[in-house]
């Protein structure tokens, strides 16, 4: 299956209301290229003002909550990221990893889709991981215990992120990339059959617009999650035209 690649942003604990004028650059500028899928995963205290600035365009979150509601203070649930405008979220990464397991992230996953959001399923290994040879192993046993039941009704990625390459500059070798993507589309098409097609591989970990191209050449890569390099317009903006 050809799919669009697909080029989401994460804004992490960044951003205030000052900010919604780059989201309505990014979003802007990404309604130029065509074949390109773009979206922004927000702070929670700005899901609801972007999805006025820019309507239309794809503004989801950064986690999500396994129940629907309750007594869990501080949390948000997948309709009530609904009910402020959000269409996506991620889930499970690793900056949240230190604190939750893969059944966790797992659930919160299955509560998304139930709730009509699209899902961002991430993993990555550790430093020490990586070093010691075991990244395939460990990030095909994070996806396998992180992943939902089903495909599912919305659409579903997976997105490998390398805990040592997060905002730290280095990447893995497109090579490495290259395994681990391969090693992920065999997962993903064993797991959920014909409909695994449709779910999309993204890296993420120091994507910029210098080693976009590069990156998106990968086979099996179908775009990036970028942290830092989201945050204006003027950053995002060339990754999203290398994709
Ligand atoms: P980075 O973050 O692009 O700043 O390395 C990527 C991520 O955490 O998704």
């Amino acid at each position: 299956m050809i799919q669009n690649k697909y080029v989401v942003g994460n804004w992490k604990m960044n951003g205030v209301g000052a900010h919604l004028e780059e989201v309505r650059a990014i979003a802007g500028g990404a309604a130029r290229y065509r074949g390109v899928d773009v979206a922004l995963c927000l702070p929670a205290t700005l899901i609801h003002r972007a999805a006025d600035v820019v309507p239309g365009f794809p503004v989801g979150a950064q986690d999500v909550h396994f129940e629907p509601h309750g007594a869990h203070t501080g949390c948000l649930g997948a309709a009530m990221l609904v009910d402020a405008g959000a269409v996506l979220t991620i889930v499970g990464h690793s900056e949240r990893r230190e604190r939750e397991r893969s059944a966790e992230v797992r659930a919160k996953a299955e509560a998304a889709q139930a709730a009509g959001l699209d899902v961002i399923v991430c993993v990555g290994e550790s430093l020490e991981a990586h070093e010691a040879g075991a990244t395939i192993e460990t990030v095909c046993r994070l996806a396998n215990k992180s992943l939902p039941e089903q495909v599912g009704p919305t659409r579903l990625t997976l997105s490998y992120e390398p805990v040592w390459a997060i905002g730290s500059g280095s990447t893995p070798s497109p090579k490495e990339i290259g395994w681990v993507a391969g090693a992920l589309r065999d997962l993903v098409d064993k797991r959920f059959g014909g409909q695994g097609a449709g779910v999309r591989i993204l890296y993420g970990g120091s994507v910029n617009g210098s080693n976009a191209a590069e990156i998106f050449a990968v086979p099996n890569v179908d775009g990036a999650l970028v942290g830092g390099a989201s945050l204006r317009a003027i950053d995002f903006l060339p990754i999203v035209a290398a994709a």
